[in-house]
């Protein structure tokens, strides 16, 4: 073997830290690259094909997560036996878990994500608007920090901002946390419940205040920086098309808004990471409304949606995070990177789709959409057992196409070739919202969905 080979290569071994879909399209990121990969599962999820596909597989506890993809000494003691160099941790469990990240690197293995302080400073949502702030990123107006606890202080604040406001949880994520309050009356109850609230869900109390948008349209900004200073921003997305503040469809680029300000936004963002010295992937959430952007939120890790971004970029953002934990330079630079066509990505979850009550169990039939510029990430299929313990996703469809219509209609195409017996699924909530005459307009907003829902109902 020639002198250079060794430090050509990335990593020998990867070790991912997931479950589903998302650990499937990591293990093919690495095999890409040529990188062994070691999978952990939970008892449940022992006989899945994606487990059997790894070079490796360690089983870490039973099925409730709290057991096993929470299990942080057995998840670093699976790298130790399997001789993995690096950690991927996903999406959710323990993605943005700064303490886990840290004993990731303690113990000798590279996690593949941004430094543990950076997760720490962004995973608490009211720091990362100070910082944010600082870096010149325009935030959603609110309490300036922490709500405190005196009442007149609280209501003396909330005056200020003007209602309705929006109580949420520093430690919140998962659209969990929050809770819109439209009148006075109505506001020391709010706080105090959603303080419980969040005390008991994320282990930390600090709640704070944001001015509730009440027609805003949910867009983020993909970013990738290195160790090396170096950072760029990958297009926008619109996530709008959400219930309960969890996303369901998303597409890239986000319809109609206007090409100066997103390039503004766009680049405070890349600078903001070279500010604060950011590593890896990572995604700035914004609301968008009236033509002014107001950063939410931070996300530290790869999300669901980030295969529109790569359909329209050509980049393969799970390869970049992992050449980013390398130590590799970005090999692009922002005038480098080339937006064209059209994404969309439907999230095919387990649930009945008018009542969104889960539905798991076993897939009985399953085929899955193919043809030009359709995409399916998914780890199921027929015979596979959706276990009841996780997250309701089982995989995702992306339609991606010249323009938005012509992805629209190829996502039609694709949901009506789509089989899955033996369980509910929402396809066909998607197939009516692709038909949708507003969603087909673009640019509808944050609430859309829900409002539809019930007019539905009424
Ligand atoms: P999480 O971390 O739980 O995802 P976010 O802060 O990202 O929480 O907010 C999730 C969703 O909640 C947003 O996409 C939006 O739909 C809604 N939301 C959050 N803040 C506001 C606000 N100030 N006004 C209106 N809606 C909001």
């Amino acid at each position: 073997m020639p002198a250079t080979a060794k430090s050509d290569k990335l990593f020998e071994k990867i070790l991912i830290a997931n479950r589903g879909e998302i650990a499937l399209r990591v293990q093919r990121a690495c095999r890409e690259l040529g990188i062994k990969t070691v999978v952990v599962h939970s008892e449940a999820d022992r006989d899945a094909k994606y487990v059997r596909l790894a070079d490796e597989s360690v089983c870490i506890g039973p099925a409730p997560s709290a057991l096993s993809y929470l299990n942080i000494p057995a998840i670093i003691a699976a790298a130790e036996v399997t001789d993995a160099q690096a950690i991927h941790p996903g999406y959710g469990f323990l993605s943005e878990n700064a303490d886990f990240a840290e004993k990731v690197e303690r113990s000798g293995f590279v996690f593949i994500g941004p430094r543990p302080d950076t997760i720490r400073l962004m995973g608490d949502k009211v720091s990362a608007k100070v910082a944010m702030a600082k870096a010149g990123v325009p935030c959603v107006p609110g309490s300036e920090g922490a709500l405190p606890e005196d009442p007149k202080e609280i209501v003396r604040v909330t005056r200020a901002i003007g209602y309705p406001v929006i109580v949420k949880a520093a430690g919140g994520g998962g659209g969990r946390g929050m809770r819109v309050v439209h009148t006075e009356a109505a506001l020391l109850s709010a706080v105090s419940l959603t303080r419980a609230e969040a005390l008991a869900a994320f282990g930390n109390p600090t709640v704070y205040l944001e001015k509730f948008l009440t027609t805003p349209r949910h867009i983020e900004i993909q970013v990738l920086a290195d160790e090396h200073k170096n950072a760029v921003w990958l297009g926008e997305r619109d996530c709008s098309m959400q219930r309960r503040h969890q996303k369901i469809i998303e597409e890239a680029p986000a319809p109609g808004l206007p090409a100066r300000l997103l390039t503004r936004i766009g680049d405070r963002c890349a600078e903001a990471c070279r500010r604060i010295g950011y590593r890896g992937a990572g995604t700035f959430e914004f609301l968008y409304q009236d033509d002014e952007f107001y950063f939410i939120e931070m996300n530290t890790r790869v999300q669901v949606e980030h295969p529109v971004t790569e359909a329209i970029t050509g980049i393969d953002i799970v390869q970049q995070q992992i050449r980013i934990a390398a130590g590799q330079k970005l090999a692009f630079r922002q005038r480098e990177i080339v937006r064209k066509g059209h994404a969309i990505e439907c999230r095919i979850n387990a649930e009945d789709p008018y009542t969104f009550v889960p539905s798991p169990g076993r897939i009985t039939s399953y085929h899955a959409p193919g043809g030009p510029g359709i995409r399916v990430d998914s780890h199921v299929y027929s015979n596979y057992v959706v276990p009841p313990y996780y997250d309701s996703m089982i995989g995702k469809v992306i339609a991606y196409a010249d323009s938005r219509e012509q992805a629209i209609a190829r996502m039609r195409i694709a949901l009506s070739e789509m089989v899955v017996e033996g369980i509910r699924t929402n396809i066909p909530l998607h197939q009516e919202l692709l038909i949708d005459e507003k969603f087909v307009r673009g640019g509808t907003s944050i609430h859309y969905l829900e409002e539809r829902l019930a007019k539905k109902k009424a």
